[in-house]
């Protein structure tokens, strides 16, 4: 089984990534921002809950994404592993997804980190903004917020996945499918 955290501030292409590697790998994709904004869609409690925080680029509380990823994990039969996107964003999540994996007899492969400098990021996410319908592409001082956020509370994540030797970084800024490349060469070792 193969399961990878793919780790790296908001705009680095992370989703875009994703799909290609879903593709190519067969994984499952797990991205908490998408489950929130499904269940924003579908109205849900949860998705309410959520809207508060993500309308501000905040971070939705811990145990509110940890209940639902254990949820989804436990949902999901037949996987060949999974690619989290978005999660886990704090260590407190980090060693959360360590106890439910290992519940469920599995562990994480590696992480991989997309590296973009702060100033590309801006730019695509106010381009992903004109047609993403996504509150928190819109508007500066909130893209502003959920990069002071991810260097805060998410950075730290990648230092937990260091300590375990599970850490890969990758440069995030070229072609696609040349940032592709460099993924799957990294997946292929594990
Ligand atoms: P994303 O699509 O990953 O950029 O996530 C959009 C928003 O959803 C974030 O700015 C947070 O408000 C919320 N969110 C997504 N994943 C998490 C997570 N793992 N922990 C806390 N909040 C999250």
């Amino acid at each position: 089984m193969l399961n990878i955290v793919l780790f790296g501030p908001p705009g680095a292409g992370k989703g875009t990534q994703s799909e290609k590697l879903i593709e190519k790998y067969g994984l499952t994709h797990l991205s908490t921002g998408d489950l929130f904004r499904k269940h924003l869609g579908e109205g849900t409690d949860l998705g309410k809950l959520a809207k508060k925080y993500m309308d501000e680029g905040h971070l939705v509380p811990d145990q509110v994404v940890i209940s639902m990823v254990e949820d989804k994990i436990s949902n999901t039969e037949g996987s060949k592993g999974f690619i989290f996107d978005g999660f886990p964003r704090t260590t407190a999540q980090a060693e959360a997804l360590d106890v439910m994996l290992a519940n469920n007899g599995m562990k994480i492969s590696g992480m991989i980190a997309l590296d973009v400098p702060e100033e590309i990021l801006k730019e695509r996410i106010k381009e992903r903004g004109k047609t993403s319908n996504r509150a928190d592409d819109q508007d500066e001082e909130k893209i502003n917020t959920r990069i002071k956020v991810y260097l805060d509370e998410t950075l730290p994540v990648a230092k937990y996945y260091e300590n375990q030797g599970k850490y890969k970084s990758i440069n995030g800024v070229g072609g696609i499918d040349e940032i592709f490349m460099e993924i799957s060469e990294v997946l292929d070792s594990y």
